[in-house]
Parts: structure tokens; C-alpha cells; sequence
């Protein structure tokens, strides 16, 4: 998950009205700026300084490298001083990368005693960056604004926050997902326009026979399903039966065989994501339990019954997520806990939830799955830790793609379920469980999402701007009347956009 690859330009614009000495001085300051960004800034990607830009040409230039440079993930613009916009327009339409204007100057503070007419000519962001930003609305180039002090812990956070998107975005683009088997029978939402996919998310979604997976997992050593039993030992409580000598750790040896077998798999196709569907399991002996919940801590995509949308959503969400801490898994709804004091939706799956979610240490154990006919698969059971989270969701709406996104409350289990044999998460859903529950239901969200204690909601809605795919928020300001009616806004400005 090293990201370090990716980089964000940092673009100072100005003009060559100032003469050289004003010059100087505004590449030195946006030098300065990056400088201690670069040092502070809680972000896996990294701020470069570029040469400020005074001239259509400058700017073209740049963006047309920026375009073609693969580890450039974005561009931070900048405008010390005035840069008059017409200067920006070819290259601005030519820029194929996520733009973020940060709207800040070099001092925090007036200088009152002080200031004269070379300092007002020099530290002119307050009306450079509107010109600059009109261009950008006239030439309906979608782009995050952030205003205040570069030294603001809140600029510092809003500006680390935008690289990590960026760097989702840039993953997104180049990801390649593969479906083990098909979707589901008969499962809608987890279905899609997998071609309309590529063209707007740049994802590519391929399918393999689960046959092609199971010649790996067999080709798998004795000795490394040795060493990942081991693993699986040290990392978790593994329940007496698995062990070494209990009457099960043959199961054990075969989950360990097929965790391998899949690693080995997408290490080959360069994939960052997967699916499978316990309806093709043909030659695997377990539906991929351990295996999933594994990967997806490594930082793989999941998507179970061929939900390859939020297997490339997931990915998209561990990256964006970087080094930060908190966890980020596949999630479903499962079920509800109807509480007059207060309403609770439990989280879980019929196995594969992330332990990098998990509140403790997971338990390992092995239990009968009830559907698909297959051997008991093993299993990390465990709490999912509590806090503010999010669930996203991305939906295919026929005529576009949707991503919606409900903040949570994740809560402690009120009681233990010594039976339940799966891995859970509580909730508590804003505005209230059933106003979120309904306006999810009304914008047609998926009953599979992506949950983050890490990423958030405004990190999602940056993502969808830089996708260009409508966002719908439910949140603690969430109305059902309001709701409606933007979704019906939605609707008519997607229908009216096209292509
Ligand atoms: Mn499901």
C-alpha cells in the first residue's frame, strides 16, 4: 500500500507584470509553503514544488506533462498574485488531472504599520484567486476549494485529506478487478454496465472461471500453507479444533491454501481488487472466508456474489485511507435492532468482514455456512471497533452512476452473541436509523457498501466530483422532503447532461 509514487504538483500562479525582483520572491514564498506542507501534512502521497507559472504557455505546458506524468496524481494551484485567467484556459481544458485551488496567502496577518503599495502588489490572492477560480467555473472544471492560512491545522487537514483522494482517484483509473464466477443469480445492484464502468471510472472488470483460481490454489506449497497457519496462529485465537493436532486443522491448512492461491493470483494479473460468489465455487472446497477478510487487510478489494462496484469502491477507499488510522471493510446491512430508546443496524456478512475493523484481537473458528453446499469455511470473528464511520455505496442507475454515502455512529454491543459466528459491527445511523434507512432506500443505495472509520463523507464527495458521478449525502442535516427533491434534481441534470 506504499503510495509514496504519488505526487501532487503545487502550481503557483502569477504574471510577469511585477518584474523579476516580485518574481523571485513569489517562487520563493510558494517554495517555502511546500516545503513545511511537505513536512507536516498527514498524507500518504507527496507535495512537489514546480516552477511558478507566468505565461499561457507555462501553463499549458504544465498541465500537458501533468497529464502525461503517471506519478502526478493531482495539481494544488495557487495564485500568489493576480494571474489574469485567460492565461489558464488552454491549459485548464487540456488538464486531465484533479485540481484542488487552495485560497490562502504567504502572511497570515496584515502587516498594519507596515503595509504599502509593493506589498498589496504582491500578496493579491484575495482577488488573483477569484479571477483564477472564475475560469475554472466558466469552463465547468469541477475542483476542490480550500481557503484559509496554509499554516491552519484545518487548511493543513482539508489539503491532506484531497491527496489521499487524489490518490484513490489515480488508483481507480488504473485498477484492475477480477469476478471468481459471476454475479449472484437473480441479485440486481450488485449487477451493472461494467463497460460504462471503465469509461467513467477507468477500472477495468474482468471475469475469470473460478476453474483458473483452484489450478492456482492447488499449485501452493505444503511448506507456505505451513508458514501461514503459523500466521493465522500468532495473529489470532485460533479455536483448539484448528490447531496443529485438533480433529479440524485440515481446514485450517486448506482456508491457508486458498488465501494463498488468491494472493497468488492477483499478484500475477496485477489486480487490486476480487470477487466470488458462493454459486461458483466449482474445485474450492470452502467459500474464501479467512481468505478475503485477510486480503482486504493487505488492502485488496472485496466484493462477495460478484459485486465487483464495491470490491473497486473498497480499493479505492484503503487508498484514499493511506496510513491513517482506523479500518475500512466490505460491509452489508444485516439486521436491525429496533429499539424505542434508540434504533441499531448490525453490520456483518456471511463471512467476510476486514479485521483491520476489528475492536480486539479476532478469534479464528470454523462453522457450517447454511447456504452453498460447501465445507465449513473458517473464519475471524470478532467487534468491529467503535466511532464515527461512514458506509458508501455505489449504485448503477442506468443512466449514470450514483454514490451515496450515510455517517454512522458505530456503538458497543449492548450484549455479547456467543452464537453469532461471524464478524459484526453496530451502528446507530444519522440523522436516525429509520430517516437514514428510508433515504437510503429512496435514492436506491446497495445493500453492500463500503464502511470507513477513516475515510470521510467529504473525502467521498471530492472523490465523486473528481469522478464526475452525482453524490448523495445522508446525514445529521438529512431531510426525506429535501431528499426527495434532490434526487428528482438529480435526475433531470444527469438526464439533460448525457455523455
Ligand atoms: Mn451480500
Amino acid at each position: 500500500m506504499n503510495t509514496k509514487e504519488k505526487k501532487v504538483w503545487f502550481v503557483t500562479g502569477s504574471q510577469n507584470l511585477y518584474g523579476e525582483e516580485a518574481l523571485r520572491q513569489v517562487s520563493e514564498n510558494s517554495r517555502v509553503i511546500v516545503e513545511e506542507l511537505e513536512a507536516t501534512l498527514n498524507c500518504s502521497a507527496e507535495l512537489i514544488h514546480r516552477p511558478i507559472v507566468t505565461t499561457p504557455d507555462e501553463i499549458y505546458k504544465t498541465c500537458i506533462e501533468a497529464n502525461a506524468d503517471d506519478s502526478c496524481i493531482g495539481l494544488v494551484t495557487w495564485m500568489h498574485t493576480f494571474s489574469p485567467a485567460k492565461m489558464w484556459i488552454s491549459g485548464l481544458v487540456s488538464l486531465k488531472k484533479p485540481i484542488c485551488h487552495l485560497h490562502t496567502q504567504f502572511n497570515r496577518d496584515i502587516p498594519w504599520s507596515d503595509i504599502d503599495m509593493d506589498f498589496m502588489n504582491l500578496n493579491q490572492s484575495a482577488h488573483g484567486g477569484r479571477e483564477y477560480g472564475h475560469i475554472l467555473t466558466r469552463l465547468r472544471k469541477s475542483r476542490e476549494v480550500i481557503v484559509g492560512h496554509w499554516k491552519d491545522a484545518a487548511v493543513q487537514s482539508k489539503l491532506g485529506d484531497w491527496m489521499g483522494v487524489a490518490a484513490g482517484w489515480q488508483e481507480m483509473r488504473q485498477m484492475k478487478v477480477v469476478r471468481f464466477g459471476d454475479n449472484m443469480r437473480y441479485v440486481a445492484v450488485t449487477d451493472g454496465d461494467k463497460v460504462e464502468a471503465e469509461r467513467v471510472f477507468g477500472m477495468q472488470v474482468n471475469t475469470h472461471g473460478v476453474g483458473d483460481l483452484v489450478a492456482v490454489v492447488n499449485q501452493m506449497s505444503d511448506a507456505d500453507v505451513d508458514v501461514l497457519c503459523q500466521e493465522y496462529c500468532d495473529a489470532y485465537d485460533v479455536v483448539p479444533e484448528l490447531l496443529k493436532d485438533g480433529e479440524r486443522h485440515d481446514s485450517l491448512r486448506t482456508a491457508a491454501r486458498i488465501e494463498l492461491g488468491i494472493k497468488q493470483f492477483l499478484e500475477d494479473g496485477g489486480y487490486g481488487a476480487f470477487t466470488d460468489t458462493f454459486e461458483d465455487l466449482h474445485g474450492l472446497s470452502q467459500l474464501p472466508g479467512i481468505a478475503s477478510q485477510r486480503l482486504m487487510a493487505a488492502g485488496y478489494g472485496f466484493g462477495p456474489e460478484g459485486d465487483w462496484k464495491h470490491a473497486a469502491l473498497l480499493r479505492a477507499m484503503k487508498v484514499i485511507q493511506g496510513n491513517k488510522p482506523g479500518g475500512t471493510s466490505f460491509m452489508e446491512d444485516y439486521t436491525y435492532h429496533f429499539d424505542p430508546s434508540g434504533a441499531r443496524c448490525l453490520g456483518a456478512h456471511m463471512l467476510e468482514i476486514c479485521p483491520s475493523i476489528a475492536s480486539a484481537k479476532p478469534k479464528c473458528e470454523i462453522h457450517p455456512l447454511g447456504i452453498g453446499g460447501k465445507d465449513d469455511p473458517v473464519r475471524l470473528v470478532f467487534d468491529g471497533a467503535t466511532g464515527p464511520a461512514i458506509n458508501a455505496s455505489l449504485v448503477d442507475l442506468g443512466n449514470r452512476f450514483r454514490l451515496l454515502v450515510n455517517k454512522v455512529e458505530s456503538v458497543a454491543m449492548p450484549e455479547p452473541m456467543p452464537k453469532l459466528p461471524v464478524a459484526r459491527v453496530l451502528w446507530d445511523a444519522k440523522p436516525d436509523l429509520q430517516t437514514a434507512a428510508a433515504a437510503w432506500i429512496y435514492a436506491g443505495g446497495a445493500h453492500h457498501t463500503s464502511y470507513s472509520l477513516s475515510v470521510t463523507a467529504e473525502q467521498m464527495e471530492a472523490f465523486a466530483e473528481m469522478a464526475d458521478v452525482e453524490f448523495v449525502l445522508i446525514d445529521e442535516s438529512t431531510n426525506l422532503r429535501q431528499l426527495k427533491q434532490d434526487l428528482r434534481v438529480g435526475e433531470t441534470y444527469y438526464g439533460l447532461r448525457g455523455l
